[in-house]
């Protein structure tokens, strides 16, 4: 590692040069930086803006899942039927598939090892259950807070490395040039000093590792304080991949938890109030006469939990719209109130649909009110909320419909390199997933793809970064502009607050689980013309808030790409499919109590083997459609692996 200073516009900046940066602290970013060090590669360093922020340290759920091959048991599994249940999700590259059904064992081992306490029986079987989109039992969980174990346990493990960790750095431009890439740009989150305020690493590998892009919607279950930053990767050039694919849910806004599982399962009452809490009403009420067929509805979105298409008819995921309808149109507030049943009478649990009674009878919960049944099968879901201020027995829970996880992301190949050389994107900024996947293949690609990104660049990518002569020939001009960026928004006022507030309202309005052409294309308009006016409307009064603009300039560019890919899919004549309803006027309504726009079309599945590809630049995106990478049938023929595996360590 080499440091040296320049001056840049009047600053002093510290340049400091790397084999490899790994940007982000989440389970993906973490193990990166820990792979690396232990395959040889040790000129590296970790930037995070907050060592404790993120998905993965701050998340979770009643039973946060981890999906990997099965480990216990008599019945068969392959890596070839792993592989095949990733693919099937549609719009999933094979060769993907393949990688993290591969090393799904061997990531979630050495997770094991590291203490992360996965349950397993007295033989030393890892016992799995069948968590959705699964036709086996793969799934396994070490509890409500798998992944902040993870992030605990791999934090250990890079310490005990001594790999260098930047801490309060946030990455605002990341530095390409003609498909390259050379470095990162950042800025202190808590330096005000000029000479400490920009810090810049040259570097011949970035591993970018900063999460889903939870930052352009309001209405998201992802933890408060987290971002993500995939924005400043399209600006880059890197490619986008299946962005119109996201999970949306019902979630408690305050906290920021998902309300799967027990939480529905236990049958809270749904309510609903003007903005100022007043006005109460039991809005389910209107489209359900039949209470028995409400309840029945509730209970199961506690394992229906994403909002999904092809469950709003038959299923529960009508429910998801219905609050939609509440919040977004009728701008009510809609909470969970776990002291009274639904109708404000006693359950008739007879009448419930043979699914929920054999499941409430089996768990011994046929109790009188949901704070009782929810008490009885899950007391620490319960004391989840009374831990965090929220005593579900005295008061109700505020929830939306909200985002939750971006199967798509910034596409990569099967060492999770993207199109730009050197530029790596692992962990849920990548987008390996497609339309479906089964409940916990995020942290098991997270695992993967770090660790075959480590791989590679171990392998295939050593060496140091260009001499700062080339390096500044290549980036000055752009680490220039980054700093005026900011700099030009001080003023004596502020509006970046209000800006960002109104631009992220707009995305889950319009962005989100309900999508509208003409809403879409609007807002799209809307968007480019607050980045096109950018450094003249947005005003900070302070110089700590300058992590704001670039906050916000990432947002809108990530906003622009993302409209745009959903505005390209309808273009493509595609319908509704996994977490996103389209409406469309020749559409059908399963209800007639649904209003007219909220008509639509299910999707045949005849684009699942084909993928959207964008790139943004000079404010424009261009799209490219192209088949799913197949699921192909490889040589199993051992001496034949062997031979290449010596001449190349499997990284070809
Ligand atoms: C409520 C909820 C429940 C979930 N349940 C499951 C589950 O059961 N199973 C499952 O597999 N998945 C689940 N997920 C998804 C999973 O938790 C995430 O996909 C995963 O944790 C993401 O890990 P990551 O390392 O990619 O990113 P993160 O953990 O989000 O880390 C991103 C890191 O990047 C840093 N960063 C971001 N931008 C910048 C920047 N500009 N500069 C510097 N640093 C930056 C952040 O500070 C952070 O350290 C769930 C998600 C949610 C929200």
């Amino acid at each position: 590692m080499r440091t040296e200073t320049i001056q840049i516009n009047g600053f002093n900046v510290k340049i400091h040069n790397y084999n490899t940066i790994v940007v982000g602290t989440g389970a993906a970013g973490l193990n990166a930086a820990d792979r690396l060090f232990e395959y040889g590669q040790t000129d590296i360093a970790i930037v995070t803006e907050n060592i404790n922020a993120g998905t993965s340290r701050n998340t979770g759920s009643d039973k946060q899942t981890y999906y990997k091959l099965t480990l216990s048991g008599n019945r068969p599994d392959s890596v070839g039927e792993m592989a095949k249940t990733l693919f099937e999700g549609g719009c999933m590259d094979g060769d993907l598939a393949i990688c993290e059904a591969a090393s799904s064992t061997q990531c979630f081992y050495r997770l094991v090892e590291m203490g992360i306490p996965f349950p397993k029986n007295r033989y030393g079987e890892y016992i799995g259950y069948k968590t959705d989109h699964d036709p086996r039992n793969r799934a396994t969980s070490a509890g409500p807070y798998t992944s902040k174990t993870m992030t605990e346990c791999l934090e250990k493990s890079v310490r005990s490395k001594n790999i260098r960790i930047y801490d309060k750095l946030q990455c605002i431009r990341v530095l390409t040039n003609n498909q390259k890439s050379y470095g990162l740009m950042c800025i202190s989150t808590n330096m005000v000093d000029p000479d400490e305020r920009y810090v810049i690493f040259n570097c011949k590998n970035i591993v970018y590792a900063t999460g889903g892009p939870a930052g352009i919607y309001s209405d998201v279950s992802y933890p408060a304080g987290h971002y993500g930053s995939s924005g400043l990767a399209f600006e880059a050039g890197v490619m986008g991949k299946n962005l119109t694919e996201w999970q949306y849910g019902l979630a408690s806004i305050r906290p920021r938890w998902n309300v799967s599982g027990t939480y529905m399962q236990a049958i809270p009452k749904m309510i609903s109030t003007d903005m100022q809490g007043g006005d109460g009403k039991e809005f389910l009420l209107e489209y359900f006469p039949d209470i028995s067929v409400l309840l029945s509805k509730i209970f199961l979105k506690g394992y229906q939990w994403p909002f999904d298409i092809q469950k709003v008819n038959q299923g529960s995921s009508i429910i998801d719209i219905l609050i939609y309808i509440e919040t977004n149109i009728k701008k009510r507030r809609v909470f969970l109130d776990y002291r009274e049943n639904p109708g404000n009478k006693p359950i008739d649990f007879a009448q419930l649909s043979q699914e929920s009674r054999e499941y409430l009878k089996a768990a011994g919960a046929e109790c009188q009110t949901p704070i009782e049944r929810l008490k009885h099968m899950n007391l620490p879901a319960y004391d989840f909320y009374k831990e965090r201020g929220i005593d579900l027995e005295i008061k109700p829970l505020e929830i939306a419909l909200c985002a939750q996880h971006n199967n798509g992301g910034l596409s990569v190949n099967s060492w999770w390199e993207t199109n730009i050389e050197g530029f790596f994107a692992v962990g849920e900024v990548s987008g390996t997933h497609g339309v479906y996947r089964p409940g916990g293949t995020a942290l098991n690609a997270g695992q993967v793809g770090s660790m075959r990104a480590a791989q590679y660049i171990t392998e295939r990518r050593t060496g140091t970064s260009v001499t700062t002569e080339v390096f500044l020939k290549k980036s000055l001009e752009m680490i220039k502009n980054t700093i005026m960026l900011g700099e030009s928004c001080l003023s004596n006022e502020n509006t970046v607050d209000a800006l960002y507030k109104q631009a992220t309202k707009r995305m889950s309005l319009y962005g989100g689980a309900i999508r509208d052409k003409d809403r879409i294309n609007q807002v799209m308009k809307e968007v480019l013309k607050e980045l096109k006016s950018f450094p003249a409307s947005v005003k900070i009064d302070k110089i700590i808030d300058i992590k704001k603009v670039h906050r916000l300039y990432d947002t809108l560019i990530c906003q622009f790409v993302y409209l745009s890919a959903m505005a390209d899919y309808i273009e493509h004549g595609a319908h509704s499919r996994g977490s996103v309803l389209y409406t469309t006027p020749e559409g059908e309504c399963p209800y007639e109590f649904l209003p007219e726009t909220f008509k639509f079309k299910l999707d045949n599945g005849s684009r699942n083997n084909r993928i959207q590809e964008v790139r943004f630049q000079n404010n424009q995106c261009s799209f490219h459609w192209r088949n799913v990478r197949e699921l192909k049938e490889e040589d199993y023929f051992f001496e034949n692996v062997w031979r290449i595996y010596r001449e190349n360590k499997s990284v070809y």
